[in-house]
């Protein structure tokens, strides 16, 4: 869907804002760009929709280099969020939302049932919302049309850059929420930036860790939680352990908490105590067993069960990506 290939961004006081960037981002994916502050990600995700110009390397959405398409066409098929959304205050809701459709010259029946449908989706009742102005509409509410408003014109891109970082920790959630669903219908390929590693566990299907304009890291959150490979993606991630993180000696403790007795183990496959329960999975599928001895240098400990580790992981795993919280 979208790639870079190879792309510097060195502006012109000299600062290298984005160094030797290559990616694929996939058709309908979440993908979040996360790092520190100056890190390159607004720069990257600029360069996208081309209100910035790569000094080198090559940016192309559906394999064409972006500097063959239209701008206009571009911009239209690329809807864009940003942290602080600036909806016109002398324009009512409808108005603000309606702008692109009108560009693209859409028919009147055709941009308000779009926008009644989209003010559903993300919880606001059309008519109550349709005609009120940006002063009446609290920051979630305000943040929610900007999002529908980047949605309007039914681009194929939503780039969404700290689309909630300014909002309050309960509406911020309640949106991460919204996108998920909202995400679920759509299906539109979102370039979402973040600097909150929480966030970017709950919402994204893969994730790009950057620094000083480079990629430490792409990976799914749970490759990134799993598998950290630099001591800043640690940072990053903090004391958060995925729940298949966790080992397999933890769901033996609970198990054995329920004094259950051991049978004969000759015959049954075997597992490493402290190995993670990733890997207690990938034994139960390629050996198509449904029970492991757990051993301790060379001793039986006691035995799991593929329902113990489903349990286990049932009770913790709170958020879509099997974070702890
Ligand atoms: P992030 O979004 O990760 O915080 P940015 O992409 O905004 O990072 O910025 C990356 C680096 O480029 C920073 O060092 C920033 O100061 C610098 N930068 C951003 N915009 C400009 C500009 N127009 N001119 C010069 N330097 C810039
Ligand atoms: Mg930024």
């Amino acid at each position: 869907m979208i790639t870079f290939e190879h792309v510097d961004k060195v502006y012109q006081d000299g600062t290298e804002a984005v160094n030797d960037f290559s990616v694929h981002i996939k058709q309908g994916e979440i993908f979040t760009l996360i790092g520190p502050s100056g890190c390159g990600k607004t720069t990257t995700m600029k360069m996208i929709n081309r209100l910035i110009t790569p000094t080198k390397g090559t940016i192309k959405i559906n394999d064409k280099d972006i500097t063959s398409y239209d701008i206009h066409q571009l911009r239209w098929n690329i809807g864009y969020v940003l942290q602080q959304i600036a909806l016109f205050p002398h324009m009512t809701v409808r108005e603000n939302i309606e702008i692109v459709p009108q560009m693209k010259n859409w028919e009147k029946s055709r941009t308000t049932s779009r926008i009644t449908e989209l003010l559903d989706m993300v919880g606001l009742e059309p008519e109550k919302f349709i005609n009120r102005m940006p002063s009446e509409l609290s920051g979630g509410q305000q943040q929610r049309i900007g999002v529908v408003r980047a949605l309007a014109a039914d681009p194929d891109i939503i780039l969404m850059d700290e689309p909630f970082s300014a909002l309050d920790p309960i509406s911020r959630e309640q949106l991460q929420k919204d996108i998920q669903e909202l995400q679920q219908k759509i299906h539109k390929t979102i370039v979402f930036v973040t600097h909150d590693m929480d966030e970017a566990l709950t919402i994204s299907d893969r994730i790009c860790l950057m620094d000083e304009g480079k990629i430490i890291q792409v990976g799914t959150p749970q490759e990134i939680v799993l598998y950290p490979q630099t001591d800043l993606v640690k940072t990053f991630i903090g004391e958060k352990r995925s729940a298949w993180q966790m080992t397999v000696k933890d769901v033996l403790q609970q198990r054995l908490a329920k004094q259950e007795t051991m049978n004969n183990n000759s015959e049954k496959v075997s597992i490493q105590a402290d190995q993670f329960l990733i890997e207690a999975v990938k034994l139960l599928e390629t050996e198509g067993v449904n029970q492991l001895v757990v051993l301790k240098d060379n001793r039986a400990l006691g035995v799991i069960h593929e329902r113990d580790i489903l349990q286990f992981l049932r009770e913790r795993i709170t958020s879509k990506n099997g974070v702890i919280q």
